[in-house]
């Protein structure tokens, strides 16, 4: 069987695809458009792209394509584009990676309350192991930064600003032009998570004066463990990975070139159908908006109203915990995340929902609901149907103290 016919086949058998995938912000899934694409460099062509003989050639001349298809999506240059396994080593890499290459100039670095850990435990570590201070700007309660709290927290000695251009959890959008736009006007190196926003939104680095910025191939449909790092030309910056001289020597190993050659795939995909792929998912998310609060009593939705990624719903239903809820749509065939963790017995929410100010409980009851471009309309229809009959069982069942 071809490998499409077959992906396709593989597909329609999984378990993934008989129940309702509602997680598209934890992983999409790999298209089939972009497996064919990797098929080469995964079974017939394994040559190492540093060798001089002719695959190595073909397989270099991929690699050579898939940066400046990355590039060209991102409104950046090719020479600008460090491919890395995934968005964790790309934040890593930004932060430790600017951070250190400065530590002489200062060691002060900003970022915000709700950033994911791959941004705030790297921050943790340049303070705890470094000698660094940092200052964690919050967020009010739809999850937005203040350009002003930013500006009011750069010193003298700041070397690095971090803020995520679109929340993992609760999808709100942060106003990183206007950020970015200060800290050029400091001369202060600026990152962007933008793992979330690059499925998602139009980036334009030819347009925002971000300085370096992570993306990740397998929130796009992409393969996991590949993503990229943006580091703007004349940016002082070390590498975090060294030994052959692989990336020009910003980030040392054998290329995984099939995984690059399928992330440029995937993001070729995504400016291809940019205009209605957005549509699709926002229609479909709005559905769960507009059915969801109105049908469940006491439903509190997370995040800001407006500025949000368009794929993103976030609520929280009183009296009603969290991994109860994903256990029971499990069973229903629904797959979806919480914002809580479960720690030590006790069910701790996330800390992107504690920034937002909201209470304990209501955190706890918290659903994320991250709509993909396979979702259909008849599916929203169930998810509705069943979370309004699980949340009212299990506030059946909750203690009368826990209910609103
Ligand atoms: N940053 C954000 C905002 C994310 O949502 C994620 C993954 O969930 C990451 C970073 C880490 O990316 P990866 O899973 O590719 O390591």
């Amino acid at each position: 069987m071809r490998p499409v016919a077959r992906i396709r086949e593989e597909e329609r058998r999984s378990p993934l695809k008989t129940s309702i995938y509602l997680d598209h912000a934890a992983t999409t899934p790999l298209r089939a458009e972009v497996l064919q694409a990797m098929e080469p460099f995964l079974a017939g062509n394994y040559a190492n792209p540093s060798s001089i003989y002719r695959p190595a050639q073909e397989a270099r001349a991929a690699l050579d394509r898939a940066r400046d298809l990355t590039a060209a999506a991102l409104g950046a240059r090719s020479q600008e584009i460090v491919f890395t396994g995934g968005g964790t080593e790309s934040d890593n890499a930004a932060i430790k990676g600017v951070a250190l290459a400065s530590r002489d100039r200062g060691r002060h670095v900003v970022t915000s309350a709700i950033e994911h850990h791959a941004v705030l435990h790297p921050i943790e570590e340049l303070v705890e192991r470094f000698g660094f201070e940092s200052t964690i700007v919050p967020v009010d309660r739809c999850g937005l930064v203040s350009v002003e709290a930013i500006g009011a927290a750069l010193r003298d000695d700041t070397v690095l600003v971090s803020v995520m251009w679109a929340n993992n959890e609760i999808g709100t959008i942060q106003p990183v032009e206007a950020i970015a736009a200060l800290t050029k006007a400091r001369g202060i190196p600026f990152h962007v998570d933008a793992v979330q926003a690059a499925g998602a939104l139009p980036i334009d680095l030819s347009r925002v004066p971000i300085d370096l910025l992570s993306i990740s191939a397998h929130k796009f449909y992409g393969p996991k463990g590949v993503g990229a790092l943006f580091v703007r030309g004349g940016t002082l910056w070390w590498p975090l990975i060294t030994g052959g001289g692989q990336e020009r020597n910003r980030r040392a190993g054998t290329e995984n070139v099939a995984g690059m050659v399928g992330m440029a795939r995937a993001l070729e995909l995504l400016m291809e159908e940019r205009h209605t792929a957005y549509d699709h998912v926002r229609t479909l998310r709005d559905y769960l908006f507009a059915q969801i609060p109105p049908r469940i009593p006491g439903t509190r939705v997370n995040g800001h109203p407006e500025s949000r990624l368009p794929n993103n719903a976030n609520f929280s239903f009183e009296g009603v915990h969290g991994e109860s809820l994903l256990v029971a749509l499990d069973v229903a065939g629904i797959m979806a995340s919480s914002g809580s963790a479960c720690t030590s017995g006790s069910l701790e929410p996330s800390h992107v929902l504690q920034a937002l100010g909201v209470s304990h409980a209501v955190a706890q009851g918290s659903l994320r609901l991250t709509v993909g471009r396979d979702n259909t309309q008849e599916q929203m229809e169930r998810t509705v149907e069943t979370l309004a009959g699980i949340v009212e069982r299990l506030r059946g069942l909750a203690p009368v103290s826990e209910r609103a």
